[in-house]
C-alpha cells in the first residue's frame, strides 16, 4: 500500500464524517463538552476500556461533575470514584486507576500530564492506545490510536496484515505521512461505528469499497467476519 493510497481514504472518509472526538464525546454537540485537555482526554480514555462510547460518556460525566480537576481526583476516596465510573464497568479497577495516576501525576509530574509515549505508558491503566489518544486529541502530537475498530478496518481494507493492536499501530505508522497518523483514528472509528460495523459491513454503502480488500471481493454488503484475526 502506497502512503498516496492511504491519503485518499482518509480524504474520502473524512468528507463523510466529521473530525470525531475523544471517547466518550462527540463534535456534533449532544453531550455537555468537557474541555479537550490532556487531563480530561486521559481520564475518559481510561474509562472507556472494554466499554461503549454511551457507557464511557455517563461515567465521566459523573466523574467530572464531582471532581472538576486533577488536584481533587487525586485527593477523592478511591470507592466514591469507583462508585462515579461504575457505568464504564470495572469500577474498583478503574476507580483505584483514575485515583492513582492522578495522584502520581501531581506528585511526580507537577500536576501536567505528560506528552511522552513512554511516560505516558508508566501511568496505571495507560497503554498504547491510550497514550496515543492523549497524544493525538488533546495535545496534537499526530499518532496512530488503534482501536478495535482501527484495527478491524485496516486489515480488512489490506491496508495492514496484522494480529495485534500495536503491530497495526507501527504497521500503519510506517505507510501513512506522519501528519496524516492523527486522522486515522478520527476518521476509521466513525466508520466503524455507522458503515463497517463489525460483523455487518456495508459495503454497498461505503466510499473506499474499490481502495479495499475486502470490499472487492464480496459484492453486496452484508455479513462478514467482524474481526479478522
Ligand atoms: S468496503 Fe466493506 S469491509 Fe471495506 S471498508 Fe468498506 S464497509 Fe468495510
Amino acid at each position: 500500500m502506497a502512503s498516496d493510497e492511504i491519503c485518499v481514504i482518509l480524504d474520502r472518509l473524512s468528507g463523510e464524517y466529521d473530525k470525531g472526538a475523544y471517547p466518550g464525546r462527540n463534535s456534533e454537540g449532544l453531550n455537555p463538552e468537557w474541555p479537550c485537555d490532556p487531563f480530561h482526554v486521559l481520564m475518559a480514555t481510561i474509562l472507556s476500556q472494554r466499554t461503549r462510547d454511551d457507557n464511557t460518556r455517563r461515567a465521566s460525566d459523573n466523574l467530572f461533575h464531582a471532581y472538576g480537576t486533577l488536584e481533587a481526583i487525586a485527593d477523592a476516596d478511591p470507592d466514591h470514584v469507583a462508585e462515579l465510573v461504575r457505568p464504564a464497568g470495572f469500577p474498583k479497577q478503574k476507580g483505584r486507576a483514575i485515583v492513582d495516576c492522578c495522584r502520581i501525576l501531581r506528585d511526580e509530574y507537577g500536576g501536567e500530564v505528560p506528552s511522552e509515549t513512554e511516560e505516558l505508558l508508566k501511568l496505571p491503566m495507560v497503554g498504547r492506545k491510550t497514550a496515543a489518544c492523549v497524544r493525538s486529541y488533546a495535545m496534537d502530537i499526530p499518532s496512530v490510536c488503534v482501536d478495535t475498530h482501527v484495527h478491524r478496518i485496516a486489515n480488512l481494507m489490506g491496508l495492514v496484515d496484522t494480529t495485534t493492536p500495536e503491530a497495526t499501530e507501527f504497521a500503519l505508522m510506517a505507510i501513512t505521512p506522519e501528519e496524516r497518523w492523527s486522522d486515522i483514528n478520527r476518521y476509521m472509528v466513525r466508520h466503524g461505528q455507522v458503515v463497517c460495523l463489525p460483523n455487518r459491513q456495508r459495503c454497498g454503502e461505503c466510499v473506499v469499497r474499490e481502495l479495499c480488500e475486502y470490499g472487492l471481493t464480496h459484492r453486496s454488503s452484508g455479513t462478514g467476519p467482524g474481526i479478522v484475526h
